[in-house]
């Protein structure tokens, strides 16, 4: 494994206190940077100063949207230490969806490698407070020169690292959800189990017309019959329906596969929970809601890792769930799962991996 090369700024910049950090908007000193070019394979791990990247307007990216992405977090537990939550099945995922852009497989050593190293670097970025954390988001792109429509030969492998603070610094509060019955996110055939910033990009305009009516993000349906659920927003979704958790189905290929989704199935397993992986469709959602079945609905992912649903509105017709407030299983997953990212509930599956 060639060794990160490290160049350390000359101009550290200040700290921005946890309480003004929101998400995604502050950068730390540092990023880890690697080079893809044909026949040479990836090479020149390195970690330098937070800036620019300079690419020619032909760049195939800006252009073919050859591009995939991960995200996961840095912890700071109470003791001051620093760690992360399964990077392994980020580091797996990411090479899923590079096979399904064309892009090359990035050595899982280096690549984990490459996170333990940045985070090192910039520990002083990892916020302190419960629920604040340092966001990693790490991506490739293609830089080839040149518009013709071909998978490119010249990649760059790029981490950058956001301190974030509490996804919810009010607490964690029930949203309203809507059912998206025009534009759908993902095929069968297509890219939805593959993090790509295509995906996103065709999902942007049902999620501002949602916004728009007052809700918070948009349930979506199958691109088939428009009928079986899917994803919700950018998170994975769980209802409890007469005591069993049932999740979408991941093996068509449509739905993301979330690590927290995955982690949520283990817990509910390990305490007894029947889980059901399969397919839901929306009158069964709905019949569940108007006869009381439905007891409760969230959804899941790195970002908030539990989102409470309180409020389902299908075809013009609101659904209230568990009163609009949050239901003791939805706070219980919340409560472990945060607790084993943050170090305060002991990690008994082996999930964490101590960095410094
Ligand atoms: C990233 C993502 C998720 C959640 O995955 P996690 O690994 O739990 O963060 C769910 N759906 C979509 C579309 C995503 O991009």
């Amino acid at each position: 494994m060639e060794e990160i090369k490290i160049t350390r700024t000359e101009h550290p910049k200040e700290k921005t206190p946890s309480d003004k950090l929101g998400f995604g908007k502050v950068f730390s000193d540092h990023m880890f940077l690697m080079n893809y070019d044909e026949g040479q394979g990836w090479h020149d791990p390195r970690i330098v100063p937070y800036g620019p990247i300079e690419l020619m307007p032909c760049a195939n990216v800006f252009h073919y949207a050859q591009e995939i992405f991960e995200g996961l977090k840095a912890y700071r537990t109470a003791e001051g230490t620093v760690q992360l939550f399964r990077p392994t099945e980020n580091i797996k995922r990411m090479n899923n969806s590079a096979a399904r852009l064309c892009i090359p497989q990035i050595p899982e050593d280096i690549y984990l490698e490459a996170l333990k190293k940045l985070v090192e670097v910039d520990a002083d970025w990892v916020p302190e407070d419960y629920g604040t954390s340092l966001y990693l988001r790490p991506f490739v792109i293609a830089t080839d020169a040149q518009l013709g429509v071909h998978a490119g030969h010249h990649y760059i492998f790029c981490i950058i690292a956001s301190p974030s603070g509490s996804y919810y610094p009010e607490g964690m509060a029930p949203v309203k959800i809507m059912i998206e019955n025009r534009d759908v996110r993902a095929v069968r055939g297509g890219t939805g189990y593959a993090k790509c910033g295509g995906n996103y990009a065709a999902s942007l305009r049902a999620g501002e017309e949602a916004e728009k009516r007052g809700f918070s993000q948009v349930l979506w349906l199958d691109g088939v019959h428009m009928k079986y659920i899917e994803e919700v927003g950018a998170m994975n979704v769980m209802f409890k329906i007469n005591g069993r958790v049932v999740t979408p189905d991941i093996s068509g290929g449509t739905v993301l596969p979330g690590i927290t989704r995955k982690s949520c199935i283990e817990v509910l397993r390990d305490w007894g929970y029947q889980v059901e992986e399969r397919d839901i469709s929306v009158d069964e959602l709905i019949d569940a809601a108007e006869n009381g079945a439905l007891e409760e609905a969230w959804g899941c992912g790195t970002a908030a890792v539990i989102s409470p649903m309180g409020m389902l509105s299908y075809d013009g017709k609101d659904h209230v769930i568990h009163n609009n407030e949050i239901g003791p299983l939805t706070q219980r997953l919340y409560d472990e799962l945060t607790g084993i990212q943050w170090g305060k509930v002991p990690d008994q599956r082996g999930w964490i991996v101590k960095v410094c």
